[in-house]
């Protein structure tokens, strides 16, 4: 199977069927598996499967446990929605998803909505190495705001008008980013403590709330502000971090034109897993989010365990 582009998606998941066999496949490769009582026999029935354990005998189907569970879409467009929300850099909206599958604007977004739960980092690991932190604020654009809806100094690194999201990025690694209720040191520091290892390197920039990090964590300053003391090391630098943050905010302006701050935790999240996933091929990414409809599967537990489903 090659999946590169629209066309070979479709080609390839032609009906219903190829894709809900397809998901079985993925879902169970050493055969059906109650998701009641993980029985491994069951019968087949007319619209899915019954349990073969006698104190069990429960219905199942291919949805039954997973993020499809009683949403009336089909397997298809999953699959579709998830291509079209892996594939592309910017992300896709529920405008665009409603005019493209022609489904109903509320269907749309809910196939968003739990699309983007299947990109959630469930990873414990902690980041190692070089980490860069670096704080982003995210909100309505200002210009198109009426004026005396402005908050005074909305510029810069006053939130009174945004929402705050911390990202870090583990050097060659991967990047997480959190909604956070303000950039105090408190705030910043809990966070760098819950996700990086305590022998880490830690890189920012000058702000006042990293201030003291160096009693925890090994912590490189990097000034930016002043560009005759601008410190030029291959190594330390948070470049990175700040391109994450400009491709979500191209992704925020071009494709999503608002983001509510309550959801905005979920497009956190999808900008993330794009982001790790980069190096992979598109169908690489397909089958690696695809796993996840399942919300007790994970990737690696599937090529640990079995071989992919061709
Ligand atoms: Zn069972």
């Amino acid at each position: 199977m090659k999946i590169n582009s629209i066309p070979e998606l479709l080609d390839h998941f032609k009906d219903e069927q190829t894709c809900i066999s397809y998901f079985e496949k993925i879902r169970w490769p050493d055969g059906v598996t109650c998701p009641h009582c993980e029985h491994d026999k069951a019968y087949k029935t007319n619209r899915g499967y019954k349990c073969a354990n006698k104190k069990c005998y429960k219905k199942f189907s291919y949805k039954s446990g997973t993020i499809m569970e009683n949403a009336k879409i089909s397997v298809r467009y999953w699959f579709i929605a998830l291509y079209l929300c892996t594939s592309r850099k910017k992300g896709v909206s529920a405008l665009q998803l409603h005019r493209d599958l022609r489904i109903n604007k509320r269907t749309a977004w809910t196939l968003l909505h739990r699309t983007r739960e299947m990109l959630k980092d469930n990873s414990f690991d902690l980041l190692k190495n070089v980490v860069q932190a670096d704080e982003s604020y995210f909100g309505g654009k200002l210009k198109n705001k009426h004026k005396n809806k402005r908050t005074k100094n909305a510029q810069g690194r006053s939130m009174k008008d945004k929402t705050p999201v911390v990202g870090l990025y583990e050097k060659d690694g991967r990047v997480i980013a959190f909604v956070v209720p303000n950039t105090e040191g408190a705030t910043l520091k809990k966070l760098i403590r819950k996700y990086v290892d305590k022998n880490a390197t830690v890189v920012s920039d000058a702000y006042r709330s990293y201030k003291g990090l160096e009693k925890e964590f090994k912590h490189i300053v990097v000034k930016h502000k002043d560009k005759e003391n601008y410190i030029v090391d291959h190594k330390f630098h948070t470049q990175n971090i700040e391109n994450f943050w400009s491709l979500f905010k191209r992704g925020y302006m071009g494709t999503y034109h608002y983001m509510s701050p309550k959801h905005l935790q979920r497009y956190c999240d999808e900008f993330a897993a794009r982001y790790n996933t980069r190096n992979m091929t598109e169908q690489e990414r397909f089958n690696y989010f695809l796993i996840r409809l399942d919300r007790r599967m994970t990737y690696e537990s599937l090529v640990r365990g079995h071989k992919m489903a061709a």
